[in-house]
């Protein structure tokens, strides 16, 4: 029995990049051999165990074959004669089929080291297409390595089209779907994932909420001569990050028909509810904010309070940061209309509610002056 280190940890090392997490393919082993030494099996789906002390990831070596759709249409074969070639001969691209041993050796027989050097994502062979997962993770490994200069090999960005246009990016899980793009907005270079899903045709199918961001952050740069990039980058979190792209892809729509993208957007992906929430008040929010000096009070009113900013002084910032970034323009920032905003939540929080009721007010009359009050801060706002 004999271990490799292999994928990611491999790669990343190679390429004097931070290694997060550390993968292992194991030869000659099989089921009982892991267990007498001491590994858990991790769930029932793969040949994976966890090392009894460190924990981390040790798959038997294992064959793959096709026999339904999308990414769990798959069979395996793993026994103690699958060899190490076999294995990395099923992974999804040459520098991610290099393998390790312990004494440091590398096996690459896929020319993974050469890419690496050249700057490409290439798949490993013909089989990369039985997979349509991985069209979103070579779009996410183009997104992670786009400021090193690697790009997605022509014959690979042909095999992706491929996989789009024959139907199986639909039987990939909403989960799994949301894992790959929730790991792609963190990455350094964001905007290269929905660069090469377009590239791949599969945006419009992925996420067709999306279709029209980069034609629009195309003619919003070319308009402003502005770099957009960087105010995506600005924000640290997916949520926010979807946010904004959000707006940005939605922006020529009208309000009604945002809010409900919003919704058709979010319950496709199901993305968590504090992810919905960013999105959904970014789209009135960032409208709203553009008007403000005009908009009705009882529409700021509404806002802040179907926001929950009052009650929940924590949700402010993250939101009010996607708007600002949004602020291409720089309307707000002229207008000092987040400043106005702060200073308007500040009021509405310091309306003594206790002092109302010494005046006697109770019930629903207490509500109605609680109101009027609200009200006048958001006029004068
Ligand atoms: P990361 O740094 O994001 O962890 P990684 O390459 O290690 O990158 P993992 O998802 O941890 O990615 O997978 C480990 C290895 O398993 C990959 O490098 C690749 O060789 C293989 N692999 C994972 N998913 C697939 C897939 N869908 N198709 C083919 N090979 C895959
Ligand atoms: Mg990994």
């Amino acid at each position: 029995m004999k271990t490799y280190l292999v994928g990611g940890a491999v790669r990343d090392k190679l390429l004097n990049y931070p290694v997060l997490d550390r993968d292992w393919v194991v030869v000659g082993a099989n089921a009982e051999k892991m267990l007498a030494l001491g590994y858990t099996p991790v769930g029932a789906d793969f040949p994976v165990y966890l090392h009894p002390t460190s924990k981390e990831e040790y798959a038997l070596a294992r064959t793959e074959r096709k026999n339904g759709r999308g990414y769990k249409g798959f069979s395996f074969h793993a026994s103690e004669n699958v060899t190490l070639e076999q294995d990395l001969s099923r992974r999804d691209l040459t520098i991610n089929a290099i393998a390790e041993d312990s004494a440091g050796q590398l096996t690459d027989p896929f020319n993974g080291q050469q890419d690496l050097t050249d700057k490409i994502l290439r798949h490993v062979s013909p089989a990369f297409s039985e997979d349509p997962l991985r069209v979103l993770r070579v779009a996410r490994f183009a997104a992670r390595y786009a400021h090193l200069g690697f790009k997605v090999a022509d014959e690979t960005l042909a095999l992706m089209q491929v996989i789009s246009e024959s139907g199986e990016l639909q039987y990939l899980s909403k989960e799994r779907i949301w894992q790959e793009l929730e790991r792609a907005l963190g990455e350094k270079s964001p905007l290269v994932f929905f660069q090469v899903l377009s590239e791949s045709h599969a945006l419009e199918r992925l996420f067709p909420e999306l279709k029209a961001l980069l034609s629009n952050l195309t003619s919003i740069s070319s308009q402003k001569n502005i770099e957009l990039e960087p105010r995506l980058q600005s924000l640290p979190t997916a949520g926010q990050r979807l946010a904004w792209l959000f707006f940005i892809a939605q922006q020529d729509q009208a309000s009604a028909d945002l809010i409900a993208n919003v919704q058709t957007l979010c319950r496709q992906l199901r993305c968590p509810n504090t992810v919905h929430y960013l999105i959904k008040h970014t789209a009135t929010g960032y409208p709203l904010l553009s008007l403000w000096a005009s908009a009705a009070p009882s529409a700021k009113l509404n806002f802040i309070q179907s926001a929950d900013l009052l009650r929940s002084p924590l949700k402010v910032a993250p939101l009010l940061a996607i708007i600002q970034a949004l602020d291409y323009r720089e309307v707000f920032k002229q207008q000092d209309y987040l400043a106005k905003f702060s200073q308007l939540l500040k009021q509405l929080r310091e309306i003594d509610h206790q002092a109302l009721i010494k005046q006697g007010f109770k019930g629903a009359q207490l509500g109605l002056e609680i109101k009027k009050l609200q009200l006048l801060h958001c006029e004068n706002s």
